[in-house]
């Protein structure tokens, strides 16, 4: 037992109190977890793309004042009733998306898609009685993605947590609990590259290198990567890429110099921009009989897709996925120990790191395109 368990922790958290408007570093109260909840310490969180979306506002209804953060690696301080497979101590990832064990998803081996714990950008409260655990002189401030690790403790669901080696360094571990196992497990699980195929990558941020990261892994010999943005070229040669395709270069459909590049079409395509029309692309440019399309950018609510059926018919496939298909408490750990077995290189998705008191630099970085994952470190 810590000495704080059961009491509520003062601490530091960066509040968002309005849509756009920088965080503010307050004194928040952390309550104890209740019934299947976990309290944890966190000690390093890095910016995911998701958390600036939410963070502006735009196009769905802002929540407000809010904690945000999700990709993130933390300590066990404290357990509520129930909670038997954590102690205090452990060292855990929490998870935009949970795993509850128990329904049709968790016990599909094909689904992570959990029906209590899948991903819910609306709530910003706990499930067990609709409340926040953080407060700031009585008044609620809400959850995001059931994890808000932008405070120096967090109050999370036991089956949004993963158990991992206690040996993994959490400055770097941290980035595996959402953007880069979403790319890996897209191509590892998903799209499943065979040997020596060609596969191809639409967008180059963190998610589409780790995409690349994937099938580099998976031994595609060919990487063709597609951006807008050239500077994302510079970056993305250290991530075994051998191709670059600029859609601004051309004067026809991407998907026609990708089929002109290969021969009819690559084996698989991973798309990773959120842009409908990169969708499309992605889809049309796999080769028909075989090739296998997979959609990972989170698209506008009111987004089309649209394709001649034909295309599907001649034997292409799409597919979409959440996470990269991981089961969060069941699979995770596994990346964590690809990771320490060097199979996996995550160093070189981390370009910046900062102070919890600087966590605004990092919303810049973001936003100016520059760099792939700041890490925020919660000790000054
Ligand atoms: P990012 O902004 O760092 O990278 C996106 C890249 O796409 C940029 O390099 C940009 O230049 C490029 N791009 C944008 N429009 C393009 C176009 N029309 N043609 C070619 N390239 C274009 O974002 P990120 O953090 O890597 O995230 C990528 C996407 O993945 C986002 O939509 C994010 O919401 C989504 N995401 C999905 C999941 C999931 O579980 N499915 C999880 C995390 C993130
Ligand atoms: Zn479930």
């Amino acid at each position: 037992m810590s000495i704080t368990a059961g009491r509520v922790i003062p601490c530091k958290a960066a509040v968002a109190w309005e849509a756009g408007k920088p965080l503010v570093i307050e004194q928040v109260e952390v309550a104890p977890p209740k019934a299947m909840e976990v309290r944890i310490k966190i000690k390093y969180t890095s910016l995911c793309h998701t958390d600036l979306y939410y963070w502006e506002a735009k196009g769905h209804t802002p929540l407000f004042p809010r904690i945000f953060g999700h990709e993130a690696a933390g300590i066990v301080e404290s357990m509520g009733e129930g909670v038997t497979d954590l102690q205090v101590g452990d060292h855990v990832l929490p998870v935009f998306t949970g795993e509850c064990k128990e329904c049709a998803h968790c016990k599909s081996e094909e689904s992570n898609m959990c029906d209590l714990l899948r991903i819910n950008t609306d709530r910003g409260v706990m499930l067990n009685d609709g409340k926040s655990r953080f407060s700031i002189n009585g008044n609620p401030i809400n959850h995001f993605l059931g994890t808000s690790t932008f405070s120096e403790y967090t109050v999370v669901h036991v089956g949004c947590l993963v158990k991992i080696d206690p040996l993994a360094p959490l400055d770097k571990a941290c980035i595996l609990s959402c953007g880069i196992s979403t790319g890996l497990g897209a191509t590892l699980n998903v799209a499943k590259p065979k040997k020596g195929s060609t596969v191809a990558i639409f967008g180059l941020g963190a998610v589409g290198l780790s995409a690349a990261e994937g099938a580099r892994i998976a031994g595609a010999a060919r990487i063709i990567g597609v951006d807008m943005n050239p500077k994302r070229f510079e970056e993305a040669r250290r991530f075994g890429i051998t191709e670059f395709v600029n859609p601004k270069d051309h004067n026809k459909p991407v998907q026609e110099v990708i089929a002109e590049m290969t021969n009819g079409g690559v084996d698989r395509s991973v798309e990773c921009t959120g842009n409908a029309n990169v969708m499309i692309s992605a889809f049309e440019s796999v080769h028909d009989g075989w090739g296998v399309a997979v959609l990972v950018g989170v698209p506008s609510k009111d987004a089309v897709f649209m394709t001649k059926p034909i295309n599907f018919l001649n034997e292409r496939t799409l597919k979409g996925t959440f996470f990269g298909n991981y089961k969060p408490r069941t699979d995770l750990p596994s990346v964590v120990d690809m990771y320490m077995r060097k199979e996996l290189e995550v160093e070189k998705f981390i370009t910046h790191r900062v102070t919890f008191s600087e966590i605004n630099k990092a919303f810049d970085y973001m936003i100016k395109g520059e760099g792939l994952r700041c890490v925020i470190s919660m000790e000054e």
